[in-house]
């Protein structure tokens, strides 16, 4: 009795309730969200009597620059994807697990590089966690088992997330590229809630705030306008080949994008949703080159598809025209959306890279949960001059 009353008493005077908490309750308590960035900064990159493409708004929908070089989709094909849709040709676990996921790697995110390099993990599809420059970001996030707008229809996942999104770090940005229900997930909005600032291509401020985003937490940007997240880290809003719809009658209401994130010292694209055209060119000549690019290889089939998708041969091009150091296949393995096999795009990935005599390290399919470093301009400088060193 003596005990337990020792016991009690003790237990009143805990000297550091603190460590009491879970390791990742502690993180977010610690966690400040960053101040909405100062709207009257955004600048556009466009200079006076610059031919670069831009989107027109007629009023009612966003218009892209470029003509359709694809016919359009024939019946049968429809209805190939219908089934596809339904689960049809999906991989089985076990060829999941040994093929396409992996453990995340918790040390390494726990201490990504410093400011001279930046860290990326695949949570599969569209969807990075990008480690730049003290802050964390995520790309099209999406958490839920189907993209569709039905929790009980439509393209299951496969390739099950790594984590719980309850397991991520505390985000910091979240950038959304288009509206499509494999790149914008309700449910995983509504879980991150207002924490993140939402930076969005023109238009999909709507759709946030409808998920419980208040106004003052989404940076709507136009093609080419850049707004400073941090004082080290800016994203700029960039042309992408591609189209929106989310309802039954909105198609192109909201703009699609591709964008660049640019740190101190590294610049990674994340190319987003696009068919193969002109502005890539203009992205590497304006932007280029990128230490890093998170480039679409899926969905490619029927060829109708690579209107507003890119195919492994597309994304070569691409990786090439943005003037990418090192390029990161994404917008495969998780959701069979197409009629190509689940694992056709890595595999026609390297066979692109292998005709066009490119060395394959520097465009690479990873696993889904995996974390890859790259240095910055800064770092391989030092690097450089460090080995000069060591030789003379
Ligand atoms: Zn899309
Ligand atoms: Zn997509």
């Amino acid at each position: 009795m003596i005990l337990n009353m020792l016991k009690s008493m003790l237990s009143n005077f805990d000297m550091d309730p603190v460590v009491k908490l879970p390791a990742q309750k502690l993180a977010i308590i610690q966690h400040k969200p960053l101040e909405a960035p100062d709207l009257s900064k955004i600048r556009s990159l466009a200079s006076p009597g610059e031919n670069l493409d831009m989107a027109q708004f007629d009023g009612q929908r966003y218009v892209q620059p470029w003509k359709k070089t694809r016919k359009g989709i024939e019946f049968l094909d429809v209805f190939k994807l219908l089934i596809v849709s339904l689960g049809a040709k999906a991989p089985s676990k076990k060829e999941v697990s040994s093929m396409l996921s992996c453990k995340m790697n918790w040390q390494l995110i726990k201490s990504p590089p410093d400011s001279g390099g930046t860290q990326v993990t695949w949570m599969g599809h569209a969807c990075f966690l990008i480690q730049i420059d003290n802050i964390k970001i995520l790309t099209d996030p999406v958490w839920s088992k189907r993209c569709s707008p039905s929790k009980f229809l439509g393209p299951k996942r496969f390739c099950q997330a790594p984590c719980r999104i309850e397991e991520l770090p505390p985000i910091d940005v979240v950038v959304i590229s288009h509206n499509h229900y494999d790149h914008l997930d309700e449910y995983t909005i509504k879980k991150l809630g207002n924490a993140p600032i939402y930076v969005v291509p023109l238009g999909n401020g709507k759709t946030l705030r409808s998920m419980c985003v208040n106004a003052g937490r989404i940076v709507e940007l136009d093609w080419w306008q850049e707004c400073s997240i941090t004082p080290k880290v800016s994203l700029v809003c960039l042309p992408a080949k591609h189209w929106s719809k989310r309802g039954l009658l909105d198609n192109n209401k909201a703009l699609w994008s591709s964008w660049g994130i640019l740190g101190s010292s590294v610049k990674v694209y994340f190319s987003g949703d696009s068919g193969y055209c002109s502005a890539f060119k203009s992205i590497g000549e304006k932007l280029g080159p990128f230490d890093l690019a998170l480039i679409g290889i899926g969905a490619y089939s029927p060829d109708s598809l690579r209107e507003f998708h890119m195919s492994p041969e597309d994304s070569v091009m691409v990786h090439l025209d943005v003037k990418s150091k090192k390029s990161i296949a994404m917008h495969w393995g998780t959701w069979k959306l197409s009629l190509e096999h689940v694992f056709d795009p890595p595999r026609e990935l390297k066979r692109q890279l292998k005709m066009r005599m490119l060395d394959p390290d520097s465009f690479i399919s990873i696993r889904c949960g995996e974390t890859q470093q790259v240095l910055g301009a800064i770092q391989d400088q030092e690097e450089e001059e460090v080995l000069l060193e060591s030789n003379t």
